[in-house]
């Protein structure tokens, strides 16, 4: 691959503190490893409400549309908390996923030894978990019709949801998380409640079909996801893909997230279709915490998660995965040593570091992997 493009929209709050250490990382990238990505800067959030009345302007979409990979910062804060509802910060966000019909959401719970202290569960449970959530992002109950609250007239009213999938809906996702396993530890887990269900039932068929179909080589199990929920926080590193719907997979992965600790240190992605002429997918990368607005303009923000959401970029987007494994292990190197950013500095103390600081280090790590 030899042109690779990059829209990054660093967002509100904390969002362009983070994104300026990625963008470091990104020229290290060129500079060191001939990784040379044309990158453009956008707006996005309430920083583009200012600017254009809007979350995301029309020429910033269709500009997410053509490039190879988005970086997304963060969005929100409670300057924009009396805008109308339609053009608040987070539409931006869903605006992309969905115009990017980004239907496979990535969330990788991987603890690195030196935080272990820091999960909230027991050191030995977690030393050397490394598991990957794989949650369908556009379908089930988040988005099926009929979505209703009705009034009955006797001071009661009935709210409904409706879960709704679709065979080719199942089957995408599947596929994604059984490719995701074939360059991991080759195992899928399966997670729905086929035994009150109906798409549990259908969800359950279409992963074994898709399975015996095209990925007979991946170990595919099947567990129902409250008894999932169970295990990883009993067993978690029995686990090493999950794949499940939109509502499971959002309550469980963030049961996975605070497996390890701090929301300053987990990335995302999130993918859709491959085109059909390249094969590429549109994706889009971002940390998994907010704006935080609390700390934010401070430089006390830790930079990792969105320097591990680059990480993956580079697996799943720019076919650098040596690049993905030497940034993930710099950034290993950096927490071994005790260099620390304010929510990850625990009780056994460490080196204190800004945003800045954390960034350096992790380039200095970067220039000693060579
Ligand atoms: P948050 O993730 O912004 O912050 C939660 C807590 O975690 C805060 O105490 C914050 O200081 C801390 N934190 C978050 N990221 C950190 C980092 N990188 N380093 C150190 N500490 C970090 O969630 P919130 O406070 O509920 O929401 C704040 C704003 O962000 C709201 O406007 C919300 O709508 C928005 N939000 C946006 C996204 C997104 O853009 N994807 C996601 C969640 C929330």
């Amino acid at each position: 691959m030899t042109h690779r493009s990059l829209l990054i929209l660093p967002g509100d709050g904390i969002g362009p503190e983070v994104m300026r250490e990625v963008r470091r990382i990104v020229d290290w990238m060129g500079e060191k490893r001939g990784l040379v990505f044309d990158v453009e800067e956008d707006l996005v959030g309430g920083c583009a409400y200012d600017a254009h009345g809007a979350a995301i302007s029309d020429a910033t979409m269709a500009r997410a549309l053509e490039v190879d990979a988005v970086m997304l910062g963060a969005v929100g804060g409670p300057k924009w908390d009396g805008v109308p509802y339609d053009v608040r910060p987070e539409a931006g966000l869903l605006r992309l996923r969905k115009d990017m019909e980004l239907f496979a959401n990535l969330r990788p719970a991987k603890c690195f030894d030196a935080l272990a202290d820091f999960s909230s569960l027991k050191r030995e449970l977690v030393e050397g978990l490394d598991i990957l959530i794989v949650r369908e992002l556009t379908g089930g109950v988040y988005f099926g019709e009929p979505k209703t609250i009705t009034d009955l007239g006797d001071g009661q009213k009935r709210a409904i949801d409706t879960q709704v999938y679709d065979t080719f809906e199942i089957e995408r996702i599947a596929a994604v998380a059984f490719e995701l396993a074939r360059v991991r530890a080759n195992r899928v887990c399966s997670m729905e409640k086929r035994n009150v269900m109906k798409s549990g039932v259908l969800w359950n068929e279409v992963v074994t079909a898709t399975h015996k179909a095209r990925f007979a080589d991946v170990e595919l199990s099947h567990m129902l996801a409250d008894a999932g929920g169970m295990q990883l926080v009993r067993a978690p590193k029995q686990f090493d893909v999950i794949v499940t719907d939109n509502l499971f997979g959002d309550m469980l992965s963030d049961v996975a997230a605070m497996l390890t600790g701090s929301l300053g240190m987990l990335p995302s992605a999130s993918l859709g279709a491959p085109d059909p002429k390249t094969g590429r997918r549109r994706a889009m990368y971002e940390p998994v915490h907010g704006s935080a607005p609390d700390i934010a303009g401070k430089t006390l923000a830790n930079p990792i998660a969105c320097i591990l959401s680059f990480a993956m970029a580079l697996r799943y987007s720019f076919e650098a995965g040596a690049e993905a494994d030497r940034l993930e292990a710099a950034v290993e190197r950096v927490l071994t040593d005790g260099v620390r950013t304010p929510d990850i500095m625990g009780d056994s103390g460490g080196t204190p570091a800004d945003t800045r600081q954390m960034g350096d280090a992790i380039l200095a790590a970067l220039d000693a992997s060579m």
